[in-house]
């Protein structure tokens, strides 16, 4: 049923330990799929590494992640619109040119799903290469820091209707209770961004990164981008996923590095 009016409901900060949660063993998610949302290519690497490789073009990946915990389905960001999707030639956007090889709607669809089965769509972030799809998913719950929420709302052009039933954070949160996926609160990139860990029974611990880093050159030499929000809680917040990593064993998974991407499984492949 479509939520006739906004619904938020607010979660304020747990004080969740991820470090507990590891500690006691932590339940584990059945399955992550990767999906490809989209990919950028921009003329001037140097956007994202202030001062390195000036001038220098770049590729970006863009990528969603489904998650499948039992008989519910989350899924981390929605990619670039899904307009531009199935266009060979790309879609022009600024001085880049935006590619998205199917619709996340097809992506799903060849999973068998369709947009209600979705029961959240966590956002790590505002940005359009994230937001792009949110309006595809009017049954689901959408998950994000309330900063971030309201920042968006207070857009001349909000990403996405205002008529989604919204859970607002304000910090960490455990979705499922059993610390198999914990929304990490790390702003810097944006007001109020986030990352997601997760647990997997076989491939272990991930973080999915949002835009806290862009790719690796970037985490390994801890640099922010220019277009950011605030450079120091950006460096704290990388600190933070560094810290989550080291006790839980977890690799990173940079969403927008497209050599890490371009290594992994992607959808219907799985990651257990
Ligand atoms: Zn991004």
């Amino acid at each position: 049923m479509k939520p006739s009016a906004t619904t938020v409901a607010t979660i304020a900060a747990l004080g969740l330990s991820v470090r507990s949660t590891a500690a006691a063993g932590g339940r584990t998610v059945d399955r992550l799929y990767v999906l490809q949302c989209g990919e950028v290519h921009a003329p001037d690497q140097s956007r994202w590494s202030p001062g390195v490789n000036v001038g220098k073009p770049i590729v970006n990946s863009d990528n969603c992640y489904l998650i499948r915990h039992g008989e519910d389905w989350l899924l981390w960001d929605t990619g670039y619109n899904d307009d531009y999707a199935g266009k060979p030639d790309g879609t022009k956007n600024g001085d880049s040119v935006v590619f998205r090889k199917e619709s996340l709607a097809a992506e799903l669809a060849a999973l068998r799903l369709k947009p209600a089965d979705v029961r959240y769509v966590a956002i790590s972030h505002m940005h359009p290469d994230h937001t792009g799809n949110v309006d595809l998913f009017p049954t689901s719950t959408i998950v994000m820091q309330r900063v971030e929420y309201d920042a968006i709302m207070a857009l001349p052009k909000p990403p996405f209707k205002p008529d989604h039933s919204v859970l607002t954070l304000a910090g960490d949160w455990d979705v499922f209770g059993d610390g198999s996926v914990t929304i990490l609160s790390t702003p810097g990139h944006t007001v109020g961004h986030e990352s997601l860990f997760v647990r997997l029974k076989k491939t272990g611990a991930v973080v999915l990164s949002g835009d806290a880093v862009h790719f690796k050159d970037n985490w390994d030499n801890r640099r922010v981008p220019s277009i950011n929000f605030d450079k120091e809680m950006t460096l704290a917040s990388m600190q933070r996923l560094a810290d989550v990593m080291a006790q839980n064993h977890a690799q990173l998974w940079i969403n927008h590095d497209k050599a890490q991407s371009d290594a992994q499984r992607h959808s219907p492949e799985f990651y257990d």
